[in-house]
């Protein structure tokens, strides 16, 4: 008898991260016959050891005239939030001149009216999202608390109070006392806070791809194993090519996150991405130790109590896709949980992983069509909000692809915006 072969698919999704797996469960909920191609088991990127709070409050682009002007002493700080491995430096020069370009006030008032209205969405379309599998469960209305130890913090909390508000993102001060009544997991060395009371954060991030997978698969959708290493357009649609052989779609979505560059470059696009590597602990024992996620102002770090235990995260490191990770990170990270926990026990035992930031130098995602191939769409580049904004794009996408307005102007995305015409 022989073997069936099982019909080309109408959409190949190539990556199996939060975005890929997102779009993949909207466009088969939407019709079609979809296939998503991973080279890994799904999840298992980015999207395995982020900190799980959808950030809507980060609105303000990576590169802004304050980034730049702190950069020189973040760098050198050995408990700073920023690094960049000068053997990297030769590699990333092109990328740096255009993050600091990135900094003028225009670009950065565009940007950041850009990243509110991707966040703004998020939170309802990870509701449609996880709501539409029976797993709505994993969206944890928890609040989220930006704490400061410095006595300047009040100033800084006001301040960005006010700026938020612009935005519709509502925000209390809280006072030393009810910081720690709200939070006794807290070290006192905490001062000042700003509640965000409508935050949300997920139980953990990887626990969320493993239920869309399995939503998916369910529904007949299939995941294949392979690293996927081209794309040809054809006349009715897309070749994708792997280290499995040739499959024939309509279309074709590169979800690849911090690898998505090289793709791109195969279809004639040069878009800058480039990585921040991020490194966490967990603490799996200690998933009691707060009651919400809670970012460090003066420390730039993050602890969210997941499902598998506290989660710690911090830094950006300009270093590419090959360094190993940093052992000097990890203890800077216990440094920092140490300051900011009333109980510091269980730093001995932690769970160490380091992971990619896709990152484009304007701080925003790539979601759009190839200008030349309406056939090949592109969604990846989410840098530090992909948790936050992945149902939203799986929105986009599916909008895009069906050739529908998007809900939400989709032109700061677009993936030539770096190419001079
Ligand atoms: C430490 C850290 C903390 C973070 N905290 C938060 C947070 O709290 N909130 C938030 O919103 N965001 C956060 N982020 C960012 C967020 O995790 C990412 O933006 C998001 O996971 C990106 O998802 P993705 O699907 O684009 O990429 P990934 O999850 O990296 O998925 C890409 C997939 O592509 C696959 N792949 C790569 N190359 C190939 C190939 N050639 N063929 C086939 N498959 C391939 C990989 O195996 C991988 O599965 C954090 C990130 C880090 C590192």
């Amino acid at each position: 008898m022989k073997a069936e072969v099982p019909p080309s698919p109408d959409v190949i999704i190539a990556g199996a991260g939060l975005i890929g797996m997102t779009s993949a469960l909207k466009l088969q909920q939407l019709g079609y016959r979809v296939r998503v191609m991973d080279r890994s088991e799904p999840g298992r990127g980015a999207s395995f050891g982020n900190a799980g709070y959808l950030a809507t409050e980060l609105i303000d682009p990576l590169s802004t005239p304050e980034t730049l002007c702190k950069a020189p002493r973040l760098l050198i700080d050995p408990h700073g939030p920023l690094s960049l491995p000068p053997r990297y430096l030769p590699t990333i020069a092109p990328w740096l001149v255009r993050f600091a370009l990135a900094a003028r006030r225009h670009s950065v008032d565009s940007g950041r009216t850009a990243l509110a209205a991707l966040n703004a969405s998020s939170v309802a379309a990870w509701q449609r999202c996880l709501g539409s599998i029976g797993a709505a469960d994993e969206l944890i209305a928890s609040g989220y608390l930006t704490v400061w130890e410095k006595p300047g913090g009040l100033g800084q909390a006001r301040e960005k109070q006010r700026k938020l508000r612009q935005y519709g993102i509502e925000s209390e001060i809280l006072g030393h006392e009810e910081v720690h009544r709200r939070d006794p997991g807290l070290s006192q060395a905490i001062q000042h806070a700003l509640l965000f009371p409508n935050a949300y954060q997920v139980s953990d991030p990887y626990r969320v791809v493993q239920r869309l997978v399995a939503a998916f698969r369910e529904a007949g959708g299939e995941i294949v194993e392979a690293s996927v290493e081209d794309i040809r357009v054809v006349d009715d649609g897309v070749v994708v090519t792997s280290d499995r052989g040739e499959v024939n779609a309509k279309h074709v979505i590169v979800a690849l996150g911090a690898w998505s560059r090289q793709l791109a470059s195969k279809l004639e696009l040069d878009i800058p991405l480039e990585t921040e590597r991020g490194h966490h602990l967990t603490l799996s024992g200690r998933l009691g130790a707060l009651r919400q996620p809670i970012g460090s102002a003066d420390r730039n770090v993050v602890m969210t109590p997941m499902q598998c235990g506290l989660r710690i995260v911090g830094f950006s490191e300009l270093g590419g896709l090959f360094l190993p990770p940093s052992a000097k990170r990890y203890r800077t990270l216990k440094h920092h949980a140490a300051a900011l926990l009333a109980d510091s026990s269980g730093l001995e035992n932690v769970d160490e992983w380091m992971g990619f930031r896709p990152t484009l130098p304007d701080s925003l995602p790539v979601i759009g069509k190839h200008p030349k191939h309406s056939q090949v769409q592109f969604a990846f580049g989410h840098q530090h909000l992909g948790l936050t904004q992945a149902a939203i794009t799986a929105e986009l996408n599916a909008d895009i692809l069906m050739n529908k307005t998007p809900q939400i102007d989709i032109h700061p995305f677009r993936p030539d915006r770096f190419n001079r015409h």
